[in-house]
């Protein structure tokens, strides 16, 4: 079988998770029934709400369970009311292909918002709401979110963040000034289907799905309890296992300086700035993203090709074209994508693998 290192597409599944969503397979009760069964599912849920909550130092009370974070940040947009929307140039596809008109706030060469610019944007557009993400899913780019959530709610707007690549791979820990924040399940090691919307601003929300009055009114639908116990207990030991980050952050780098030595030519986006430690996004000169995809597929890797991740095919990435990257590297780049079950042993290879691709290529 081949070395998984496509952890921000999804991250295999926890034991932990696994277990307690065998456990909540037992559980018969709606939590919305009042007789025993009815509230022993309650009480798993409630308790998940505590767990989820965690992840971002957030009130359980806040957290509104949705069916993956595609749906979460479509709740999150709805709260615009249908006034105008400011988001990042490298948003996620469940942000920039939900059906509405936006603002487009630039970024730079490394693809971070740049703060200055954002506010000379905002001042004309006043949209209703901001978002940007808090890290990116090709790159591993983290945004200055603390600055840019308090200057754009300085111009009156809601500020939302998916913080969906950054949850179990960085702590959040300042999440002031952000109405609104965006989880899945299946990023930290629990199932996919399942993900929240942190409504840690108390913000006035429009359901997208409704019935019944679920989720206190804001998302109909009778609970996953199944997935929202994995989630839950996934969001636990991502919490218990962030000694996590500093190995990881060795692992990718040691790669990167190993790669880099050997093509010095090579494009690493992102790589001077701050950066999800598990994330290497890069390009070989004179090698497709297909190409390389394929062949360390065979070689025994499996990696993406920075935009594949919904529709299985190898497109030029949008974010690489909003960091103005060179034609090649937006054509060949690819991620590299590390997470809880990796080893150092994993990587064995993967260099030489490269290296051999390229002077192929030359
Ligand atoms: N936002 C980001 C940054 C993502 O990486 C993903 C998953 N590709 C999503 C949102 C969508 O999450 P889900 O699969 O739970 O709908």
């Amino acid at each position: 079988m081949n070395v998984y290192l496509d952890h921000n597409a999804t991250a295999p599944l926890r034991p932990a998770a696994r277990e307690a969503m065998v456990a909540a397979m037992d559980l018969v009760g709606n939590a919305s029934s009042v007789h025993g069964h009815g509230r022993a599912a309650r009480q798993l849920l409630e308790a998940a709400r505590r767990d989820v909550a965690a992840l971002v130092g957030a009130p359980a009370a806040q957290v509104i369970f949705t069916s993956g974070a595609t749906e979460a940040n479509n709740l999150a947009l709805a709260a615009a009311g249908g006034g105008p929307v400011a988001v990042s140039a490298v948003e996620h596809e469940s942000i920039i292909g939900a059906g509405q008109d936006f603002v487009v706030l630039a970024v730079d060469g490394d693809g971070v918002v740049d703060g200055d610019a954002m506010e000379r944007t905002l001042a004309t557009a006043a949209p209703a709401l901001v978002s940007v993400m808090a890290a990116n899913n090709e790159t591993g780019v983290v945004q200055p979110i603390g600055e840019l959530a308090a200057r754009a709610k300085a111009t009156g707007a809601l500020f939302h963040s998916d913080m969906v690549q950054v949850a179990g791979k960085r702590d959040i820990l300042d999440t002031a000034g952000i109405d609104l924040i965006s989880l899945s399940a299946h990023k930290i090691g629990g199932p996919a289907g399942i993900g929240a919307l942190i409504n840690l601003g108390d913000v006035d929300l429009t359901p997208v799905l409704r019935g019944g009055g679920q989720e206190r009114g804001r998302r109909a639908g009778t609970e996953n309890l199944v997935g929202i116990a994995g989630f839950a207990a996934a969001a636990r030991a991502a919490m218990l296992g962030r000694d996590d980050f500093a190995r990881l952050a060795q692992l990718r780098d040691r790669f990167e300086d190993d790669i880099l030595a050997a093509i010095p030519d090579i494009y690493i986006a992102g790589q001077g700035r701050p950066r999800l430690v598990n994330t290497a996004c890069l390009a070989l000169p004179g090698v497709t993203a297909s190409t390389l995809v394929m062949s360390l597929d065979l070689a025994g890797f499996s990696v993406s090709a920075g935009a594949a991740c919904s529709s299985g095919k190898v497109e030029r990435s949008h974010v690489l074209a909003a960091m103005a990257a060179p034609a090649w590297a937006a054509a060949g780049a690819v991620r590299i994508s590390l997470g809880w079950n990796t080893v150092a042993a994993d990587l064995d290879g993967l260099v030489e693998a490269c290296v051999r691709l390229y002077k192929r290529a030359a």
